[in-house]
């Protein structure tokens, strides 16, 4: 998906601050934080959203939890807590097609979400 910006960002043609890589999953942080630590995790491979996932995602969506679950080990947060977004079209303020988990950390969050 050339148009798409996260395809760019995994293609190294836009610059990111990337905290973890591998063959299926990149990590980098949000330009924009909401929090002391805000990352986003990603597949790869380009689908929308959760709402755009086949069962055939499974695999890779396990993958982006367990990821986001290690990263806010490595940071210490699992001793404070953490929020995993997973915004889904239009309502929920989703801005980027092509599904991201937002790991967030480092303050006390309020619910129910803005
Ligand atoms: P969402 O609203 O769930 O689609 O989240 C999109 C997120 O992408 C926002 O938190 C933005 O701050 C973030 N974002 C947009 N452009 C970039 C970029 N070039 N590098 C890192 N994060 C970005
Ligand atoms: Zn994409």
């Amino acid at each position: 998906m050339d148009s798409c910006l996260f395809c760019r960002i995994i293609g190294k043609e836009i610059p990111a601050r990337v905290v973890y890589e591998d063959e299926a999953l990149l990590a980098f942080e949000d330009i924009r934080p909401q929090a002391p630590v805000h990352i986003l995790l990603i597949p790869k491979a380009h689908f929308s959203s959760l709402d755009g996932a086949d069962d055939a995602r499974q695999d890779v969506l396990g993958r982006l939890l367990l990821k986001a679950r290690d990263l806010a080990r490595e940071r210490g947060l699992d001793r404070t807590g953490y929020r995993v977004v997973l915004n889904t079209g239009p309502d929920s303020g989703q801005e980027v097609f092509h599904i991201h988990f937002h790991l967030l950390g480092g303050r006390k969050m309020s619910w129910p979400p803005g």
